[in-house]
Parts: structure tokens; sequence; C-alpha cells
């Protein structure tokens, strides 16, 4: 593998990224790169084990994240934590889960840092609604379904759904979504949808742990999915898939467990 193209990891610098759903082989080579030679790397509850082993030895790491029901750093926490490492000097890797910049608030530590005034990159990464799907053998768009498709937060700051949603407007306008953090807000995501015109019979699966090997999928219908999620119990972090993309998976699904 020639790596001489990859830029320099400065010192005072933060690295924004993304660690891809879960299989350490969907990371980038930058990613990779990043924590090869971070000084210290902080990172997300999302971020796979199996990822976080590839980090340089002697580096330091620090564990700093959100994740829906338990205690984490305020948000301004981390982006001060983010400045104050750069202003020692250290190559700073802040890793998350999927793409920094895919409802990862990678945007807002990006705002930090720039007015901060400390250098930064960001390294994309395969975002779960779309590298997740994959895993789960369910294409975001395919010609013969869809030519549209919308990603959506189940949460809005305050963890209940976002405020001024125009749902009438997303049912008629996107005839696939993927709804991240979906789980918790699950029974109003569906009413909502349900009111909005969106058929019951439409399928729909709910995508738990995509792209590690506790991967599993839940296929169902959207009048069907919240009884099926409160018997299955699917775990976090999982995402939501609505429309005939899903159908596809009786013919895609190739995930098998290693
Ligand atoms: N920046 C991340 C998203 C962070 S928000 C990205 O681009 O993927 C966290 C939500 O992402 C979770 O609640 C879940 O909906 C989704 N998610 C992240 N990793 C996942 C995985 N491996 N399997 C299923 N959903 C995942």
């Amino acid at each position: 593998m020639t790596t001489h193209s990859l830029p320099e990891f400065g010192p005072g610098s933060v690295w924004l990224v993304g660690a891809g759903p879960g299989d350490p082989g969907l990371m980038t080579l930058l990613a990779v790169h990043a924590l090869a030679h971070a000084d210290v790397v902080v990172h997300d509850a999302l971020v796979d084990p199996r990822i976080l082993s590839m980090i340089r030895p002697g580096a330091d790491i620090e564990p700093m994240g959100k994740r829906g029901g338990h205690v984490s750093p305020p948000q301004t926490e981390i982006n001060a934590r983010l400045v104050e490492l750069a202003r020692q000097g250290k190559r700073v890797a802040r890793l998350k889960g999927g793409d920094p910049f895919v409802f990862g608030r990678g945007a807002e530590e990006a705002l930090a840092l720039a007015e901060a005034g400390i250098p930064f990159r960001i390294v994309p990464g395969i975002t779960a609604g779309v590298g997740g799907l994959a895993y789960a053998g369910i294409p975001a768009t395919s010609r013969s379904c869809n030519s549209a498709v919308a990603f959506i937060t189940g949460h809005g700051q305050d963890g209940s759904l976002p405020e001024g949603f125009d749902w009438d407007g997303l049912a008629r306008g996107a005839p696939v979504m993927v709804f991240y953090m979906a789980l918790r807000q699950l029974d109003e995501v569906v009413a909502r949808l349900l009111a909005a015109g969106r058929k019951p019979t439409e399928p729909v699966a709910v995508v738990s742990k995509a792209a590690t090997p506790e991967q599993s999928v839940l296929e169902s219908t959207l009048g069907q999915i919240a009884a099926d999620v409160k018997a299955a119990k699917p775990a976090p972090p999982a995402l939501l898939v609505v429309g005939c993309v899903v159908g596809l998976r009786k013919m895609l699904d190739w995930w098998e467990p290693c």
C-alpha cells in the first residue's frame, strides 16, 4: 500500500475522523493514517472496539462521547478539550462513528476549532445510513424504486423528535427514508408517517449494530414495526429504513457474521 500522498498530521492540529459504521475494513486510508500518527485519540461511544485497537501504541486514549441515555460530557466541554489538547502541541484525532458531519456534531466541533484558530482537517467516513444499509443488503437507492432518499434524525436537541418537522412534505417527497436515532421515538415516527399518508403495508427494516459481528435486521411493515420492535428489542445503535428498497433485501442479503 502506498501512503506517500497522505498529508502530514501536524502537531497542534485536530483531525475529525469518521470511523465508519463498525467493520474496521470500512475505514479510509486517511482514518488509518490518523490513528497511526495521533498523540491522543478522543473517541465517541459509538466507535467499534476493533477500531480502537488500531490506535498507535503509546497514544493517549480519551473516551468522550454522546450516547443516548448515558451521562456524557456536554458538547462545550468536548470542544474545549480538543482546543486544549491542540494548544499543548498534540496531534489530536477526534474519532467518531460513521461520518463526522452526518448527525455527529462534527460541525459543532469544527466550528469551535475554527473559532479558536486551531488547524483542522475533516476525514469523512462511511455513514451508517449508507454503509450500514449496504451490510443489511438494502441499497439506499435503486432505479426501479427511488430517485431520492432522506436522512433524518429521530432526535432533536432535547431528545424528542425535532421540532417543526414537515412530515407531510417528507411523506410526499422522500420515497425512501433513513432515520438515525429513531428507536426511542419509533411509535411517534410511525404515527406521523401514517398520518401523513404513508401506507401501513409499506416495507420497513430496523438495522441494528450494522457492520459489526452482532448485526441484526428486523424486516416488517410500517403498520407492524412498532409491535415487532417491542417484541424483538433490537439493540442500539439502530437505523429505521422506510420504503421500497427494503424489499430488495430478499435478493441482496449477502452478509454473514464472521
Ligand atoms: N455520525 C454517525 C451517526 C451518529 S448518530 C454516522 O454518520 O453514521 C448515531 C446514530 O447513528 C445511531 O442512533 C444509529 O441510528 C446510527 N448508527 C451508527 N452506527 C450504527 C450501526 N453500526 N448500526 C446501526 N445504526 C448505526
